[in-house]
């Protein structure tokens, strides 16, 4: 059995998102039905809008950056109870058998991940729709535990801009006093600052918006450095051990791979829509290396909750009605968000 909920969607692609009714499944025995106070706005929200990467099912409900508590469960489902607050990413299921999910890497499931939205359910046939909704089911197994010591508001981004950052810093080792550097200051940026600072880095942050510097320093920032300046990276030859990229749009990476010291690495976690070119030998001279980094799997991003709530680590947020959402979209387009536009759901529930 499903239910009617009402949820903002796009119809088409680039058309402004609008109000649809979706189906939700009634709870299965495993599963809990969250009631969603807030939604973050991602970046890949906008670029699933847009169809930028050519693969979305339209009509299409975004949103991944949920924070919610717990209305119902099913009968076997014991991990939550009704109130608990708690938090859903981009990944809501998986085959829960394959080497990739027993190691905790759901998003790489060999049988195929269910993401949160414009995904299909491990029945292959129905659709998911994501958080820009009143609620949602889902398995146990895929909900988060929210510290509640954390504001529910400023928590919502940590489950995609917080795990994204989070994974490669630590995996590649972030500690007290590497040279890091954030490029793009935008929701996942200023989420890669604040967790890069908290771990004891020195953070410069490499920014086409001059506008962002005292924001940047506020963040935990020790530099900033407008890129659109000529010759401002100069200075910087060879200084990072690690690079952070996280911008939306195309851009020339040879610049970044000039910056790293030798042996440095260049995470990329920005999803520009069209390929790059690469100076590969730019790598050979100096071991560097460039890696990717997605989202993270279930127990990684719960590592990630609890160390944010151990090092009172969240997003800064500007709280938006859902009516609004077209506006900030456009603005996300012109590199005007501080940081992170946080949908509160209570305006899709009036
Ligand atoms: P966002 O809030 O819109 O921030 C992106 C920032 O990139 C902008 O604020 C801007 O920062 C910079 N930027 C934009 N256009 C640029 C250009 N042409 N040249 C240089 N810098 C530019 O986006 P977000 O939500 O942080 O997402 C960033 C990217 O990560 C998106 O592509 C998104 O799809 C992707 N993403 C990936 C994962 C993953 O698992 N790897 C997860 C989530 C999101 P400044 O104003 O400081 O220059
Ligand atoms: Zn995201
Ligand atoms: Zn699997």
């Amino acid at each position: 059995m499903t239910r009617k909920t009402p949820a903002y969607g796009a119809r088409a692609a680039k058309a402004p998102l609008a109000p649809v009714t979706i189906e939700r499944r009634d709870p299965r025995p495993s599963d809990v039905e969250i009631d969603i106070l807030y939604c973050g706005i991602c970046h890949s929200d906008v670029h699933k809008v847009n169809d930028d990467w050519g693969t979305t099912h339209f009509p299409v409900v975004p949103g991944h950056e949920i924070v919610g508590r717990v209305i119902s469960r099913g009968a076997s489902a014991s991990r939550f109870r009704e109130g608990d607050l708690v938090g859903v990413g981009c990944i809501v299921d998986s085959c829960r058998a394959c080497p990739e999910c027993i190691a905790g890497h759901e998003m790489f499931c060999e049988k195929g991940v269910t993401f949160s939205f414009d995904s299909l359910e491990q029945d292959r046939k129905t659709w998911t729709y994501g958080g820009y909704s009143t609620n949602i089911v889902v398995d146990e197994h895929y909900v988060l535990r929210v510290p509640n010591e954390l504001d529910p508001a400023r928590a919502a981004p940590l489950m995609c801009a917080g795990i994204t950052t989070y994974s490669p810093l630590h995996q590649f080792g972030c500690k007290p006093g590497d040279q890091v550097a954030v490029v793009g200051l935008g929701g996942l940026g200023h989420m890669g600052v604040k967790l890069a600072a908290s771990m004891g880095a020195d953070v410069t942050v490499l920014s086409t918006s001059p506008g962002k510097e005292k924001d940047a320093a506020r963040l935990g920032a020790k530099r900033f450095v407008s890129t659109r300046t000529p010759d401002s990276l100069q200075a910087l030859a060879g200084k990072f051990g690690l690079i952070l990229d996280t911008v939306s749009a195309v851009h020339d990476l040879n610049k970044e791979i000039a910056l790293l010291r030798n042996f440095g690495t260049l995470l990329l976690v920005g999803l520009p829509p069209v390929p790059t070119t690469l100076n590969t030998s730019m790598l050979t001279f100096g071991d560097k290396r460039i890696v990717g980094s997605n989202i993270g799997g279930i127990p990684e991003t719960q590592e990630m909750l609890n160390y944010c709530g151990k090092h009172d680590v969240t997003s800064d947020v500007e709280v938006i009605k859902i009516q609004d959402i077209n506006e900030a979209y456009k603005r996300m387009l012109k590199n005007d968000v501080k940081y992170r536009f946080v949908i509160n759901m209570a305006s899709l529930k009036t």
